[in-house]
């Protein structure tokens, strides 16, 4: 039985020193669950401890780290309904939403599973033949994992499969907002027999997360979140010289051209922005409709948004649970409010006020939103869509390119060579061609601009959990002028 009040170092569940963390179930309203948040010093041992491991664990053939890396990945599926249970609880996603998730967190632990022992260097060719040259690529030591509040099993598993995969050792912090999950993965880390102070979970908020992201001792911070949480820590890992990987927020500009497969096209959107409640990085919260499809499309996306179900996410029937906590759904709340002060015109939602005792935010949709106002250049994080008219593709591309973000991006079109031109222009990390919210192991993901920097999943996720040795060796045996430094 996992006890969610402790922290789990060196392979121990112990006692954290920080104050007591109550969790609330955002559909009940209720506290569900109490964890400790780990004190600094917490912090400090679970660094210690992952740096006491990162010798052996990096020695440790890649065919073995694979082996176990493996194994978690089928106990995680075996665990699949509990973990989703758990996040439900801890975010109000739908249980089905988060089933899927975890599935995918499994997949991206047997992908890089098949990454540990494959991660070769380069032999380089120098003008001297008698000069051999090569690299390899070593781990870079402890890194911190910080995931955020919608989907910590997944998030965590973009960082630590190729962290592991790499030789890594890693202290997990997830959000003080859903700790239940990750906690319950360390029981499974442990179950399995991973070395004591490989994976270490720690629990808290900023201050830990701060006493994390200040240590020396990493050599690699990997954060999901927000942007104004990514600066600060920029700041203090920055004292360190320590880098960071930043997976942050978006604000995806989808776009329909009026040759689009409108049915597909209406399906993308939809689930592009409501799915989990719009609480997900990759929300497609700007649509750009072209003004020839502008009035069927604004005519579909109400009758289809008012269908959705709002209600207990753990309920099969549910699609749209509440926000994952109360500041989150008063932001969502501030974020429609300003909406309207800034002359955007609602076609439906709003506040809910129904009977549901949740934290729940109807979906929402404006239309005729200024490319250059708040709701269409801020994150909302809900489900909350602004709709805005288009006349070219150039303009679409203008507006799509006119955010200081840039996460994602989505086109409908079934002119190839318009995709594929558009495509080229928009500044984002990822292009959906006629789907959207799709992910793969192998395919990398991460940001443009402000959305962050470094990469996730595939084997360019790999290279971000490594630094890159240069091996020379002269096979002269004469001596050579020492004050010739070319080969
Ligand atoms: P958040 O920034 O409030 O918190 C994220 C994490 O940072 C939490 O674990 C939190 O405890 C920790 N933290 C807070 N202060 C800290 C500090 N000073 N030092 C170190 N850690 C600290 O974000 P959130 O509300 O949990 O998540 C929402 C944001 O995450 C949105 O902007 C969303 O777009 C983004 N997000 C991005 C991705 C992606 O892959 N690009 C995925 C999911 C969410």
């Amino acid at each position: 039985m996992t006890d969610y009040t402790r922290l789990y170092i060196d392979g121990r569940w112990v006692e954290g020193h920080g104050p007591e963390l109550p969790s609330i179930d955002p559909y009940t309203n209720a506290e569900w669950l109490r964890h400790v948040e780990a004190s600094p010093e917490d912090v400090s041992s679970a660094v210690a401890a992952a740096e006491a491991a990162a010798g052996a664990w990096a020695r440790t053939p890649g065919v073995e780290r694979g082996r176990l890396m493996d194994r978690l990945a089928d106990a995680i599926l075996d665990d699949l309904d509990l973990l989703a249970e758990l996040e439900t609880h801890d975010s109000g996603k739908a249980l089905r939403e988060n089933r899927a998730q975890i599935a995918f967190a499994a997949r991206n632990y047997h992908f890089h599973a098949g990454n540990a022992d494959k991660l070769t260097g380069e032999y380089k060719p120098l003008d001297n033949p008698d000069t051999v040259d090569f690299t390899t690529r070593e781990p870079v030591g402890v890194t911190a994992l910080i995931t955020a509040c919608n989907s910590p099993i997944s998030q965590l598993a973009n960082k630590l499969a190729p962290a592991l995969a790499a030789g890594n050792t890693a202290v997990v912090k997830p959000s003080e907002h859903a700790s239940a999950s990750t906690l319950e993965f360390a029981r499974i880390v442990d179950d399995l027999g991973f070395p004591p102070g490989v994976v270490n979970v720690v629990v808290g908020g900023a201050e830990a997360g701060a006493a994390l992201t200040s240590d020396p001792r990493l050599g690699l911070v990997s954060f999901t979140g927000g942007i104004p949480t990514a600066k600060r820590i920029a700041q203090s890992a920055g004292r360190n010289l320590v880098p960071c990987v930043f997976e942050l927020g978006g604000k995806s500009a989808h776009i329909i051209f009026e040759d689009a497969d409108l049915e597909r096209a209406l399906v993308g959107a939809i689930a592009g922005v409501f799915a989990a409640g719009g609480q997900t990085c990759i929300a497609g919260s700007r649509l750009l409709v072209h003004r020839s499809v502008y009035e069927t499309v604004l005519d579909e996306l109400r009758r289809r948004t008012e269908a959705i179900v709002m209600g207990d996410p753990l309920e099969a029937s549910t699609d749209l649970g509440p926000l994952a906590h109360r500041a989150q759904r008063d932001s969502v709340l501030r974020r429609i409010e300003e909406a309207h002060e800034d002359g955007a015109r609602l076609l439906t939602g709003g506040p809910y006020e129904g009977d549901l005792p949740g934290l729940f935010v109807r979906p929402t949709i404006f239309y005729d939103v200024d490319p250059a106002s708040r709701l269409a250049q801020n994150e909302v994080f809900g489900p909350v869509l602004a709709v805005i008219p288009f006349d070219s593709d150039e303009e679409a591309v203008q507006i799509a390119n006119g955010t200081r973000l840039g996460l994602a991006s989505g086109m409908w079109t079934q002119d190839i060579t318009r995709a594929h031109r558009v495509a080229q222009q928009l500044v984002a990390g990822t292009v959906w061609i006629n789907t959207y919210r799709a992910s793969a192991a192998q395919a990398p993901f991460g940001g443009f601009k402000e959305s962050g920097y470094g990469r996730e999943r595939g084997t360019d996720a790999l290279l971000e959990y490594t630094r890159a040795k240069n091996t020379m060796i002269d096979l002269s045996r004469s001596a050579r002028d020492p004050f010739r430094l070319a080969t």
